[in-house]
């Protein structure tokens, strides 16, 4: 430890920052590693930040609305709710890193799945709190028993989850609502490509707070606008908590144009679970790889190799193959249940296309080594 480290907090010292999917400099990448959405955004977006920007950019002198509230009117009246159940974050990472500062400390453990998103126990570190994780099984079915036992104050739930792409229904969310006794985090980075939003859940269970995000389903991971659905005295803690702007001016504009083209969002999310479930089957019934149902802008799928072996050193050997020919896809070797899979976001037609072809030549080669 360098001597400026050693005035930093003792927890802050020996922080491990979180590691993001690669986000490569230069073109030519076929990129399907970190689950953005491979449409553009609305026209509209475009055409509302260049309005906003004007010819000399002079709205930007101003700070913005320091609540988002036009933007959190609207996000209520999308989802059939009051303004004072929205909270607008700067990515929907900004809003739960916030729930982890209100409710996460070393004494209310933060509860959270495992696999799932692995920012959740950094967020947990960094406000030296306490992690309570709970060990799915392959089945990768919710562990309600567990997660009811749980002495957790807060616990996150990622439906659809990650990098799984496993959904959960409502019914089981409920179950857990009425068992554990903290407050409940769905993290719906995903929810647009799944069946089921557990937004119907939140005006029978104040416990409940729904995390939403505009980087997926509305194309804007750029934009960093992300949100959370809930009572509104939980709001009112995350409006404790949160920075004086915490969204920029551009961001608010382009997140308030994306909400009024529902017509675009719509037709580009059929496209990309269409997409889905012929890739999803392609490995299941063409290759035989083992693959979890997806609702989910990506697909999580255990590779054989030519000599059907599957295994951490044949999903590695996919990764590499790919990432030679500049395909890139997202491995998670840390964990046993995710070491021989590996996630795949949902591209074009094109992109996929590149990828399937190379999947094929990877199959005709020599069998991984042990
Ligand atoms: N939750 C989950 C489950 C995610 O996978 C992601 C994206 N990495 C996020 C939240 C954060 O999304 P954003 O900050 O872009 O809204």
């Amino acid at each position: 430890m360098s001597d400026l480290t050693s005035f930093a907090l003792p927890h802050v010292a020996k922080l491990h920052a979180y590691t993001p999917g690669l986000q490569p400099g230069e073109s030519g990448w076929v990129k399907l590693n970190t689950n953005e959405n491979p449409y553009p955004p609305s026209p509209r977006v475009a055409e509302a930040l260049r309005r906003e920007i004007g010819a000399e950019g002079a709205s930007l002198r101003l700070y913005p609305n320091p609540t988002s509230a036009p933007l959190r009117a609207a996000l209520a009246h999308h989802h059939g709710l009051w303004p004072e159940n929205v909270f607008v974050g700067n990515g929907s990472d900004d809003v739960l890193n916030l729930l982890v500062r209100c409710f996460c400390t070393q004494e209310a453990a933060a509860g959270f799945l495992l696999p799932s998103y692995s920012l959740y126990p950094v967020l947990v570190e960094i406000q030296d709190g306490r992690s309570n994780p709970v060990e799915f099984d392959r089945t990768m079915r919710l562990p309600l028993e567990k997660i009811a036992a749980s002495e957790a104050k807060a616990f996150f739930l990622t439906s659809p989850n990650a990098p799984t792409a496993v959904g959960f229904a409502n019914d089981e969310i409920e179950k857990i609502l009425s068992a554990f006794r903290g407050i409940l985090i769905v993290d719906e980075a995903y929810a647009a490509f799944a069946s089921e939003s557990a937004v119907t859940l939140l005006s029978r269970h104040p416990r409940l707070v729904v995390v939403r995000t505009f980087s997926k389903s509305h194309a804007l991971a750029g934009i960093r606008v992300g949100y959370a659905l809930a009572h509104a005295d939980l709001i009112g803690l995350l409006d404790r908590v949160k920075d004086s702007y915490n969204v920029s001016r551009l961001s608010q504009v382009a997140a308030l144009a994306a909400l009024d083209d529902a017509g675009y969002y719509d037709a580009i999310i059929e496209k990309i679970k269409d997409t889905r479930d012929f890739y999803a089957h392609e490995f299941t019934a063409k290759r035989g790889w083992f693959t979890y149902p997806s609702q989910a802008n990506f697909i999580f799928t255990e590779p054989c190799d030519a000599g059907r072996k599957t295994g951490p050193a044949v999903a590695k050997s996919l990764y590499d193959f790919l990432f030679a020919r500049k395909i890139l896809v997202r491995h998670f070797p840390s964990h046993a249940l995710t070491a021989s899979f590996l996630r795949v976001s949902v591209g074009t037609d094109d992109e996929m296309l590149v990828l399937s072809e190379a999947l094929d030549a990877w199959q005709k080669q020599k069998p991984t080594p042990a």
